[in-house]
């Protein structure tokens, strides 16, 4: 009788630990529940689930969806051509609005202005006549 008691309980070992492996290698397949082949018919039942066909769908990792390392930082290299040039020569980066070479604001510097010398009024670089007295800019005193 604990012969026989023994060779259930071992029995029913064996049938479930197949079953875990059964299970295990159906769902790496992609199918549900594999525990039963393997508890059922123990090496047959793994051999069944072993030689199944591959269940999955077509998984593509979602590492190869990310864009690549050039891709994030091809921005970087462009910014040093879009600059302003300053009237003193030095190149300055379009994010500042002031020379980094002579403080002289942006605004300023692209388009420098002229002190009227007769009245003091701010006069485009271009202008030869002061627009607000008249008089030529470029004439001293
Ligand atoms: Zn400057
Ligand atoms: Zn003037």
């Amino acid at each position: 009788m604990a012969y026989l008691i023994g060779l259930i309980i071992g029995l029913i070992i064996y049938s479930i630990v197949f079953g875990f492996i059964t299970e295990y290698v159906a769902e790496s397949k992609g199918y549900d529940g594999g525990f039963w082949w393997g508890f059922w018919l123990g090496i047959i039942g793994l051999l069944v689930v072993g030689f199944r066909p591959d269940n999955r769908q077509e998984y593509r990792p979602s590492s190869s969806a990310e864009l690549p390392a050039w891709a994030s930082s091809s921005s970087s290299s462009s910014s040093s051509s879009s600059g302003w040039t300053c009237t003193c020569g030095a190149k300055n980066p379009s994010s500042i609005d002031y020379c980094l070479s002579c403080r002289r604001s942006k605004s300023d510097a692209v388009m420098p202005k002229k002190i009227c010398p007769h009245c003091g009024a701010g006069n485009r670089s271009t202008n030869s006549l002061c627009f607000a007295c008249d008089k030529p800019l470029d004439e001293g005193e």
